[in-house]
């Protein structure tokens, strides 16, 4: 039997269109098990009209202990915060806030996420060369990961040049890995000798369909990941899968990062294994919309 604790842990998730968020159910199912008395409140910007620094000041003076932050905060969060950790600091975003006394932390559990759901999803992969496609938000994290474990040669490619080319720079803090940047059409080209395909863009989420590379240029024994959670199966995946490839959908990160924010909101280590299975029954057939 679970003994229910006293602590009370007050979250939650500022964004923009986050109605539909599993990150509730996601936490609090998981607390639930724990024994904790959890909350975790979405505060959507569309609905409020303040600014992220006001929301943050009134969610600290209301005894949150700590939030998520997603799209299109992650960057604008950063002037708020008194202290960021290692991860957060790299790629200059922030995705989890924790009020500690006295000061506010942004955290990033995004780069843990994708590398644990790679490593989830795609055990003993080969890492020696990974073509990656977009150096947005989620890239950042993905060039991160993949530099953490092994990959030796990334190949990056954004429709915006210079996004590419400053989240280049700021992977110069792994020397073992070399960046080279290129145009997208040139992925094909590159794909023919990676090992890997990544997709970080939002081609293939609802409301942007399509694949952001033609399937017939994934070779045999490519393996291919995508960020992308709305939905799991996206056309780049279940391209991959009909080839018959190794693939990693967006889910293994978005559980991951979400128990990541979990650990660091309450100091407990929660079940990775079970959230997983929770957020297949969320995202399953008749479950909840992710
Ligand atoms: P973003 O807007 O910050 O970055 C996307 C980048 O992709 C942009 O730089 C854009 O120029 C580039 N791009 C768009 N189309 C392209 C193309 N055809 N070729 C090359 N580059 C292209 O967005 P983001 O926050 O990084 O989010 C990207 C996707 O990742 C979204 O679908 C989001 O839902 C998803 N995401 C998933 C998780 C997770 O936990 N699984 C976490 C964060 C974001």
């Amino acid at each position: 039997m679970v003994t229910r604790s006293d602590q009370r842990f007050l979250v939650g998730l500022i964004g923009a269109g986050i109605g539909t968020s599993m990150s509730p159910p996601l936490h609090e199912l998981e607390a639930d098990r724990q024994g904790l008395r959890y909350y975790y409140q979405l505060i959507d910007l569309h609905d409020r009209g303040q600014t992220v620094g006001e929301l943050l000041a009134a969610a600290r003076g209301l005894g949150f202990r700590g939030l998520n932050i997603t799209h299109p905060a992650k960057q604008e969060v950063l002037e708020y915060l008194d202290e960021l950790s290692p991860e957060a600091a790299e790629l200059g975003a922030v995705n989890t806030v924790v009020f500690e006394p006295g000061r506010t932390v942004g955290h990033n559990t995004d780069r843990y996420g994708f590398a644990a759901g790679l490593s989830r999803a795609l055990p003993g992969v080969p890492f020696e060369h990974v073509v990656q496609l977009g150096a947005g938000g989620a890239g950042a994290a993905v060039a991160s990961a993949l530099a953490a474990a092994g990959v030796r040669r990334l190949t990056l490619a954004d429709l915006d040049a210079g996004r590419a080319r400053r989240l280049a720079r700021a992977m110069s803090v792994h020397p073992s890995m070399t960046v080279e940047i290129i145009g997208p059409a040139d992925a094909p080209e590159r794909l023919k000798t990676a090992d890997g395909l990544v997709n970080a863009t939002p081609i293939g989420m609802e409301g942007h369909p399509g694949v952001p590379v033609a399937p017939e240029h994934l070779h045999a024994g490519l393996w291919v990941a995508d960020v992308i959670y709305r939905p799991l199966e996206t056309e780049l995946i279940r391209a991959a899968r009909d080839r018959g490839l190794r693939v990693a959908d967006g889910g293994g990160m978005v559980v991951s990062q979400a128990a990541a924010s979990f650990r660091l909101f309450t100091g407990r280590t929660p079940d990775e294994p079970r959230m997983i299975s929770d957020f297949a029954r969320l995202a399953g057939p008749g479950g909840r919309h992710v």
